[in-house]
């Protein structure tokens, strides 16, 4: 078990598209059992290998979907089917969004309601998830984290400007930023 340290805006790997997995060996299981230690101290709902500095198409989670039941897992090379956005502006109390490299922050973003998720996991076996409400969000944030996109770039104005002025206030966007949970108190 091992806690690692989440890459804070500004990061490179956090701003550039992730390559394919393509060797599974242990190297590989060591970076998700990490993940998924990392992802649940922080806590958070989802965690991308880029935001532990790992450039691999890899994403962890651990959500309730909308029956109630908890969902928990890995996927690795994934693609992402979503259906459409509504247009409108985002609602602050129903589609506030946080990022663990954006450590404290909200801002309202809107999401596809609907997103059919497929990949492999560690075995390679095949993964195919339909979600929708909140698991379909958490799903579409770690997709984007996985081609270099933050929640922050994808939103409308005023909150991008306001999201831009949060991260120079705080003195992120630089490279080398990071937090480790259970030691930093910058859960979000
Ligand atoms: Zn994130």
């Amino acid at each position: 078990m091992a806690i690692r340290p989440i890459c804070i805006t500004g990061n490179p790997v956090l701003h550039t598209r992730a390559g394919e997995v393509v060797v599974f060996d242990d190297e590989l299981k060591t970076l998700v059992e990490d993940m998924f230690d990392t992802m649940d101290k922080a806590p958070g709902v989802g965690l991308a290998a880029t935001q532990v500095g790992i450039g691999l198409r890899v994403f962890v989670y651990d959500y309730d979907d909308d029956e109630g039941n908890p969902r928990r897992g890995v996927v690795i090379n994934p693609s992402l089917e979503i259906g459409e956005i509504e247009s409108g502006e985002a609602d602050w109390d129903t589609e506030l969004e946080g990022c663990l490299s954006v450590p404290g922050e909200r801002f309202p973003l809107k999401r596809a309601d609907w997103a059919r998720l497929t990949g492999v996991d560690l075995q390679q076996n095949p993964v195919a998830i339909e979600s929708t409400g909140w698991f379909a969000r958490i799903f579409q944030h770690e997709y984007d984290h996985l081609d270099g996109t933050l929640y922050v770039d994808k939103l409308a104005e005023p909150h991008f400007s306001d999201a831009k002025e949060i991260i120079e206030e705080n003195g992120w966007g630089e490279d080398g930023l990071t937090w480790l949970p259970g030691k930093d108190h910058l859960e979000d």
